[in-house]
């Protein structure tokens, strides 16, 4: 590249920070506009009196040298330098009766687990195991995306997934609850029913237990902290540059072409490239004023296609006390439901420790977090608008009876509670301005199955975008690789040569 050409990214969360590395790379000059004090987004962390709270990280996908999104990673932060925690367990699910059912990472343990626990269903197991161990053999081509393949890595890619394109079909049209309604164990059926979102293809939810399997997802001890202010060292060590408190107000454009950004003090930013990292639907009809709609933008905003993932609360809780005989995620079924919302009522509980990790607490205390859900997030978002007295009563009247609840199944909880913060979808919205205050973006099920990620709006050139809303779905390790995959397409559009590589100064 002749003259070094200047790129705006709006956002600073992992999505901004990838695209803004690699781009850096590549031998473009980046500043990236957030409006927040700090980097990360979603993936963030906060202090309560002695407790580090992970406000993101349950797990993070991408941990193994030797599978395919590792290198997402590991070409922008060095992931040798972390500390994973593998749990034997993912997760436990007690049920009414008292059966705990362990979702155990190693796939054998697995399979003598469910045979062990709901014999009846052994057809059925040994069905669903086959299917793990199928796709355990699959390596997902992702090195490059769809827009700069040639006919012949298209041609790879189908010779790739050809075995498994039958079982990707046949999965991705059964959801987990009509997969868990075949099973006769009530227990196996709970267990299925509670662990895995119910209107999400079987499919979604037969990959994470691969790469459980194969250590490729692990939790960082440092958490989402660590996570963010690596990225956001390595995006400055390459020459890039942060705004804090830079709210983006205005994508300007000469109608034809994005040409920079205005902040909402007034100032003005001119570049040669615009790329969106935040949320999507504010890009579209606020930023840039519902002007630049194409087919797939409208398909995403204004039809029933896409609908956005439900909503959570996220209460984390601070113990004066050691929590980790306890198995680090555990469901149960509770006998008071608690009422959440209109929407909403929660008839178990899901509760993850992180008594693994030093950072989260002083020795001898423990982080405990919970996300129920919380469908209705207009009536959070609204009530804290409207009501602040009401809305943080709510907030301490649910903290409430989930104790209550963790001290019938737990004991000793409520004379060792130092701290409880509860966030709801407004703290979301107000932190990170993401539509409808979920943890992810859209709701990946089998209508939006293999459509296309909106890095670009037809009729207006020099603008991309990027990060949870422009795929089909969010999730840490996905944004990090969006931001590869659309630094490959500016690249082609400008006729750089790709590089993932740090160059030498
Ligand atoms: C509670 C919770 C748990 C999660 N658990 C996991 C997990 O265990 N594993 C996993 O992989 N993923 C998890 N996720 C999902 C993951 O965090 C997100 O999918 C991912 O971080 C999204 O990244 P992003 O960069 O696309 O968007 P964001 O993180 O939302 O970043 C967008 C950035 O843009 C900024 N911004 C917005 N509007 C503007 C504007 N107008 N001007 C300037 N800046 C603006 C925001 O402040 C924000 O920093 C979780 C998320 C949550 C909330």
């Amino acid at each position: 590249m002749k003259k070094k050409k200047k790129v705006i990214i709006i956002g600073a969360g992992l999505a901004g920070m990838s695209a803004g590395s690699y781009l850096q790379m590549n031998g473009f000059q980046t500043e990236i506009f957030e409006a927040y004090s700090m980097s990360g987004g979603l993936c963030a962390s906060w202090k309560r009196k002695d407790f580090n709270v992970d406000g993101c990280i349950h797990f993070m996908e991408g941990t193994s040298p030797n599978e395919v999104f590792y290198p997402f990673w590991n070409n922008i932060i060095d992931m040798k330098s972390i500390d994973f925690v593998y749990f034997d367990s993912h997760s436990v699910v007690d049920d009414k009766e008292g059966t705990r059912i362990h979702f155990y990472s190693d796939i054998d343990k697995l399979e003598q687990e469910f045979l062990t626990k709901a014999p009846e269903d052994k057809k059925q197991i040994r069905k669903f195991i086959g299917l793990v161990r199928k796709l355990n053999k699959m390596k997902l081509p992702l090195d490059k995306p769809f827009e700069v393949m040639t006919i012949t890595d298209k041609l790879k890619v189908a010779y790739t997934m050809f075995p498994y394109l039958l079982t990707m079909r046949k999965y991705l049209n059964i959801t987990n609850h009509e997969f868990a309604g075949h099973l006769k164990s009530p227990a196996l059926r709970y267990a299925i029913e509670t662990a895995f979102v119910g209107q999400m293809p079987l499919f979604y939810s037969l990959m994470p237990l691969v790469w459980r399997n194969k250590k490729d997802t692990g939790y960082p001890k440092g958490g989402a902290a660590l996570i963010s202010s690596m990225m956001e060292k390595s995006y400055t060590e390459l020459g890039g540059q942060v705004h804090f408190k830079s709210k983006v107000n205005k994508i300007i454009t000469d109608g034809k072409a994005a040409k920079g950004i205005e902040l909402d003090n007034g100032d003005i930013h001119h570049c040669d490239i615009v790329i969106n990292a935040a949320d999507g639907r504010t890009a579209i009809y606020e930023l840039l004023e519902g002007k630049y709609k194409d087919k797939h933008i409208i398909e995403r905003y204004e039809s029933n296609t896409f609908k956005t993932i439900n909503k959570t609360l996220y209460i984390a809780i601070g113990l004066n006390r050691d929590f980790s005989e306890v198995p680090r995620k555990i469901y149960f079924h509770i006998n008071k439901p608690i009422n959440v919302d209109k929407l909403t009522t929660m008839e178990h509980l899901e509760v993850t420790h992180y008594c693994d990790d030093p950072a989260s607490a002083p020795a001898g205390k423990s982080l405990l977090a919970l996300m129920p859900e919380a469908k209705d997030w207009e009536y959070w978002y609204n009530m804290r608008q409207n009501d602040k007295k009401k809305y943080r009563v709510e907030k301490k009247r649910i903290a409430d009876e989930v104790i209550e609840a963790l001290e019938y199944k737990f004991g000793n909880i409520k004379n060792n509670v130092e701290m409880i913060d509860v966030a709801t979808p407004a703290t979301y919205i107000r932190y990170t301005n993401n539509w409808t205050g979920g943890q992810i973006s859209w709701l990946a099920n089998k209508e939006t199955f293999g459509k296309p990620t909106t890095w670009k709006i037809k009729g207006l050139d020099n603008f991309y975008m990027t990060g949870q809303w422009a795929g089909t779905s969010g999730g840490l390790v996905n944004v990090v690789m969006m931001g590869n995959h659309l630094t490959q397409i500016i690249c082609k559009d400008e006729g750089v040569r790709f590089t993932d590589k740090i160059q030498k100064k």
